[in-house]
């Protein structure tokens, strides 16, 4: 726990008693956001303290020059960032000439921030008292909106509770912001007018380079006891900032609100030339129906997003609070109701990954969006990587591949790679299996048969003939080979042989020779339009199909087991427990140097090939490989536990399976890696919902059907949750001694449970 200073609840997050220590954290762990913006859970009024400022449109990035130290062929020009945008939430308060500012209080008393996941609010309360002894209490809440996107909205109630104040209340708007991740210092927007209209103001702004136009906006009004009071505003505009100053006196015991509207308007969506008239469009429609209404329509689509998605632990808050923090992050990040946007692995949380789209979407994030939203959201995820398809192409053209193959990004903003680590942007190359993997998990899935031929082709021979040209033939060892990769375990470089790329790189020759012919076969206007565009022909496929066949994977006859690349047994295997404690973890103590040496592993590599392709390995197999390498792995990635997790139910190690859940729903709330200041985990909080249905709930597609394997943590009195399978909405209820289905589809449901078929309707009841 980062502190006693967060308490247990099944619904909130609470952070109890004021620590400075532990602003950062809480600003990450508190952040909102609407899928369209977010931002982390800065303080509206001033502060002096160590704090990270983010506030965070979707889809509007910077691209920061590149900055190496030695500059190698093939790196890509820029790194794509989310950019820190103007601040619409500041309240600058002055009580009797002081500032308010949580950093110069003499005292602050019960303190309480709430995130409250069921309304989708933020909220604070505090008691303090200034340097001339005047007490104020403090009342805030905030929330992104749901219901229209674009805005925000802000209720600031300052009450004096001992003396008389003169009040000096300056909501703002501020477009002086920087990024702290810049490589030159580099300027990103420019600012390029400033206006005020009576209680609203507007900044247009538009970032440099990329040229997003953006409008931010705001309006306020000053309410006491009900009344909406009539004080003139005093607008000033200085720079890059403009204000609106109320002046009033508040005696004892009497208290004032503000409400603020505000937000972003882009041309993402907008034409440029109308943008300050979107915002007042903005703007009327929200002072129109008023706070409580927006806010009642805000709760009611959280509603709706919790009716499908909510997990129901019982017995165990500290479970519910965690599974709950993860569904609903994932949520602020990523809504699916814009084509054009991916999940950022910190999500609206921080600048770290600049906010680009990773492999974690596919290997990740698409099987929860698959099964708690309509179809047509993991579709779009699928479709933004066949819109960037060409670039793919270009990508490998860059690295010297020819003929259409197709390498993705391993980070990207528009689909141009703009990772620039050679070891990462050159090698990690198993991000292509996993887009692969993704257009095959969602045609099991979700039974839509129309998406192979209609996008997902052409992506997957890109991608073969990526792997066609990646590997070598080895005349030493008949077989071919793929050298100098980058596994998902990225504690070892340039290696040979990463098992886990071999595997995955033969799966997609052998699954997209299998779909050229089935779409030749099933489709055949497509199969035309697609050989037309792609020259694929039988020749180059059977070509695929050969080198399949002879793919080397390193193995150990003695342990049985599949190495993780050739020469891994040549490592001291001194397994995890026997570190020092105090040395972990090991990116933050020890060289890179002596990390790649070791044996160590950032994150499932071999037992990442086993959870996507368990059926084609048994049991024995799996326990094998699992025993030799979860003692090796330090989990240093957010993405490691999850997977750990799901493999340790299957094999019925059912502490393990706990521990590895709580390691990743916790990850941020207890912050393992000591890293949570930096923003959130977003894209592994998907792991942590993977982990109780495919997990505990054992949930998997068995010859096109669901099939279930529970088996509930003895910590857990029950478990439910909903899924949407092919349009039809499923309830499961787990206990442990009982399954339980229920579905309001006229048409029964066939299923298997611990590998017996049942056919469901309405709601039934299996023992266990
Ligand atoms: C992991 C990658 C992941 C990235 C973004 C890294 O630490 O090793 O697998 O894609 O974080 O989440």
């Amino acid at each position: 726990m980062i502190g006693k200073h967060y308490l247990e609840n099944p619904w909130k997050i609470i952070e109890h008693g004021w620590s400075p220590e532990n602003v950062k954290s809480s600003e990450s762990l508190f952040s909102i956001g609407n899928g369209a913006m977010g931002q982390r859970a800065n303080f509206e009024e001033d502060y002096s303290g160590s704090s990270f400022q983010g506030s965070y449109i979707g889809g509007v990035y910077y691209p920061d020059k590149t900055r190496v130290g030695w500059w190698k062929n093939g790196y890509p020009e820029y790194f794509a960032k989310v950019l820190n945008a103007p601040n619409w939430i500041g309240i600058h308060i002055k009580v009797n000439g002081q500032v308010l500012d949580l950093n110069r209080c003499k005292t602050i008393t019960n303190y309480e921030r709430v995130l409250d996941m069921q309304a989708g609010t933020y909220s604070r309360t505090f008691r303090c008292t200034l340097q001339d002894e005047t007490v104020l209490q403090i009342e805030s809440l905030r929330f992104l909106s749901l219901d229209q996107i674009n805005l925000g909205a802000i209720r600031y109630t300052v009450k004096v509770i001992q003396g008389t104040a003169a009040l000096e209340i300056s909501p703002y708007l501020d477009a002086g912001i920087k990024n702290q991740d810049s490589n030159w210092e580099d300027q990103f927007w420019q600012i390029d007018a400033l206006s005020t209209e009576a209680d609203r103001a507007f900044i247009l702004s538009h970032t440099l380079k990329t040229k997003f136009h953006v409008c931010t906006y705001m309006e306020t009004q000053l309410w006491s006891e009900g009344k909406l009071l009539n004080i003139p505003a005093k607008a000033t505009e200085v720079k890059h900032k403009t204000s609106l100053t109320y002046t009033l006196p508040l005696s004892e015991n009497n208290s004032v609100t503000l409400i603020k509207y505000g937000g972003y308007v882009s041309d993402r969506n907008y034409p440029k030339e109308h943008l300050k008239q979107q915002a007042q469009k903005e703007l009327e429609k929200a002072s129109e129906v008023g706070f409580d209404v927006l806010l009642e329509k805000h709760t009611n689509e959280w509603a709706n997003i919790w009716e499908r998605a909510d997990i129901q632990i019982g017995g165990d808050v500290k479970a519910q609070q965690a599974i709950r923090f993860n569904i609903f992050q994932l949520n602020q990040t990523y809504t699916g109701n814009d084509a054009g946007l991916n999940i950022g692995p910190k999500g609206f949380t921080g600048e770290k990954y600049g906010g680009s789209t990773y492999w974690d979407t596919e290997a990740y994030c698409i099987p929860f969006y698959m099964a708690t939203k309509k179809q047509e959201v993991a579709r779009n995820l699928l479709a933004y990587r066949y819109q960037q398809l060409d670039r793919a192409i270009e990508n490998a053209v860059k690295l010297g591949f020819t003929s259409g193959a197709a390498l993705y990004p391993m980070v990207t903003m528009n689909g141009e790679e703009c990772h620039n680590e050679w070891e990462i942007t050159f090698e990690e190359i198993h991000r292509n299996g996993a887009i692969a993997f993704a257009i095959f998990n969602y045609e099991r899935y979700t039974a839509d048969t129309s998406y192979i031929p209609e996008m997902g082709l052409e992506v997957l021979i890109g991608i073969s003939r990526f792997w066609a040209q990646r590997f070598n033939f080895s005349k030493d060892k008949n077989a071919y080979v793929m050298l100098g990769v980058t596994g998902p375990n990225e504690y070892e470089n340039n290696i040979n042989n990463n098992w886990y790329t071999n595997y995955i790189a033969q799966w997609c020759l052998e699954y997209t020779a299998k779909q050229v012919a089935r779409i030749r076969n099933e489709f055949p206007n497509d199969y035309k339009r697609i050989t037309a565009k792609t020259k694929i022909d039988t020749v180059e496929v059977e070509q695929w199909k050969n080198m399949a066949s002879q793919i080397y994977f390193p193995y150990d006859d003695d342990k049985q087991v599949f190495l993780q690349q050739d020469g891994f047994l040549d490592k001291e295997l001194t397994p995890v427990v026997d570190l020092n404690t105090r040395e972990r973890p090991i990116n933050q103590h020890w060289s890179w140097d002596r990390i790649l040496r070791s044996p160590y592993i950032k994150q499932a590599d071999v037992l990442q090939g086993f959870y996507l392709f368990e059926n084609q390995f048994d049991m024995k197999t799996l326990e094998r490989n699992y025993d030799f390498y979860e003692p090796l792995t330090v989990h240093e990635s957010s993405l490691s536990p999850c997977v750990h997790s799901i493999l340790a139910s299957r094999l019925g190690k059912e502490e393990q399976a706990y521990a590895f859940y709580l390691r990743t729903a916790r990850l941020d709330l207890d912050d393992y890696n000591a890293e949570v200041e930096e923003g959130l985990h977003i894209t592994s909080m998907a792991g942590t919902w993977m982990s109780i249905v495919e997990g505990f709930a054992g949930m998997r597609i068995v010859d096109d059907q669901l099939s279930f394997r529970p088996r509930l943590p003895k910590a857990w009195d029950d478990l439910e949750f909903r899924i949407n399978f092919r349009d039809v909405i499923l309830s499961v209820t787990i206990t442990h001694t009982t399954i339980a289905f229920s579905t309001k589809s006229n048409d029964p449901i066939r299923l298997m449970v611990d590998d017996v078929a049942h056919e469901i309707a309405g709601s039934s009841v299996l023992s266990i």
